[in-house]
């Protein structure tokens, strides 16, 4: 039987920066990975250029998922951190709008790349192609691994298999199945940073069309539950974009209770109802002799208009002067609060990220710790926490991954 003082279970961003990390305190460890080779998720991320981390000052806000569990690790392991270690793995960063941090190549493999060199240096010993099955214990103590090619011995495990969304990549959700087995409380795997699909099938005719800044709130009842201020594109099943991403966690959770929820659309955020009113009547006394139809080149973008015309319910063929109060009103309203029903999600398996995982009660968050099992350790997306766009999942996987690696090797190392 093969036997290692730390095995490592997957080798994504978490999973890499484990080994690495309990590798280089002195430990003896074995990274396992069910797929042909490491990071295959990190490969695709940021549309193939790996947006690492995020500039922002406070981290923790920007996780709706359990952000203050991560309070700990991101101290130890910040941005600042990260882009040092990338640095001095080979790995320029640099910043872009909305501070979202890319490698300067705008590479996503030089990111698994460098892990990958890392890890080498480190020692660690990687085993392709060999899923875990199952995560062992004997008297309430860690003690090894069934894999696809029989069992590995270990007085430490940390597991790090991800999340369950692009399957394709590895990531189907083994870890909270190995949860479960242990004894953890698994938080239902839900989908996060997801397009939105509506009810109005107008949507299609709009796809591909992105808007840029517009605000988009979620409303539930007479309640606004959240709303984003930024990019959002329209598809052929409803709705996209950062903005939309990020308010998907919410409106998933919404519909999950069996609220019925809206997703209100302000294509002039910059101005308010009465501005709008103001600049139509401008925009109509110049155009007065077209028709409304043609009347609304100025104010939106081509390929709303059919779309915007047909809603406001006026006669595309009517003499703009001839449009009443009443009519422009509804156009205003429009405008400030274009109006769509929102159905569902698009499914897990193509979320940018899992929300829901393994309960961060039962972690310590000083070392990654289970509280249940001695020896078993959690990193990653795997466990409950996520974040919204903008390189704040894989911070923290990173750092996740990093406090993990140090602390099994300080228990291994010290038991010697
Ligand atoms: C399309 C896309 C784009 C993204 N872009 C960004 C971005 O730009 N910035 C950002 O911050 N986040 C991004 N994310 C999210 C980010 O990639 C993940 O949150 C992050 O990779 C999670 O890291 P992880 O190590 O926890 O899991 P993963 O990277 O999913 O790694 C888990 C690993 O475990 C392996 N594994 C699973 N089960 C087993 C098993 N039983 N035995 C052995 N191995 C196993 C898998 O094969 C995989 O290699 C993106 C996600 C997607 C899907």
């Amino acid at each position: 039987m093969d036997s290692a003082q730390i095995i490592v279970v997957g080798g994504g961003a978490a999973g890499m920066m484990a080994a690495g990390q309990a590798a280089r305190q002195g430990a003896h460890v074995l990274l396992l990975e069910k797929m042909e080779r490491l990071g295959k998720k990190i490969a695709i991320s940021g549309k193939g250029r790996c947006n690492l981390t995020n500039e922002a000052i406070d981290l923790i806000k920007h996780y709706p998922g359990n952000g203050r569990f991560l309070h700990s690790v991101l101290r130890e392991f910040d941005n600042v951190e990260l882009r040092r270690f990338f640095a001095e793995h080979g790995v320029a960063t640099k910043a872009e709008r909305g501070g979202r941090v890319f490698p300067v190549s705008d590479d996503a493999e030089v990111v698994v790349k460098a892990m990958e060199q890392f890890l080498r240096q480190s020692g660690v010993q990687i085993e392709l192609k060999c899923p875990v099955e199952q995560v062992l214990t004997h008297e309430g103590k860690i003690c090894g691994v069934h894999t696809a090619r029989g069992r590995k011995a270990a007085a430490a495990v940390i597991v790090c298999t991800g999340g369950a969304s692009y399957p394709g990549t590895g990531s189907t959700g083994d870890g909270y199945r190995f949860a479960r087995e242990l004894g953890h409380q698994v938080v239902t795997p839900r989908p996060s940073l997801v397009p939105l699909r509506t009810a109005e099938t107008w949507v299609s005719e709009l796809q591909g069309l992105s808007l840029r800044n517009v605000e988009a709130s979620l409303w539930c009842g007479g309640r606004k539950l959240a709303s984003e201020f930024g990019e959002m594109l329209f598809t052929h099943f409803g709705v996209s974009g950062p903005i939309i991403l990020t308010l998907s966690r919410v409106a998933g959770d919404a519909l999950q209770q069996g609220e019925q929820v809206a997703l209100h659309i302000d294509l002039k955020p910059a101005l308010t109802a009465e501005q709008v009113d103001l600049r139509l009547q401008r925009d109509f006394q110049q155009f007065s002799n077209k028709q409304f139809k043609n009347s609304l080149n100025d104010l939106l973008p081509q390929s709303l208009i059919p779309v915007v015309v047909r809603l406001s319910g006026i006669n595309p063929e009517q003499v703009v002067h001839q449009i009443t109060r009443e009519e422009r009103k509804r156009l205003v309203k429009l405008v400030k609060e274009l109006t769509l029903a929102v159905v569902g999600t698009l499914p897990l398996a193509t979320a940018i990220v899992t929300a829901g995982g393994v309960e961060v009660k039962e972690i310590d968050p000083k070392t990654m710790a289970s509280r249940r099992i001695q020896g078993l350790y959690w990193a990653g997306e795997v466990v409950d926490v996520d974040g919204v766009t903008g390189g704040y999942n894989l911070q923290a996987a990173f750092a996740m991954g990093y406090r993990a690696g140090r602390a099994a090797a300080r228990q291994v190392v010290a038991a010697v």
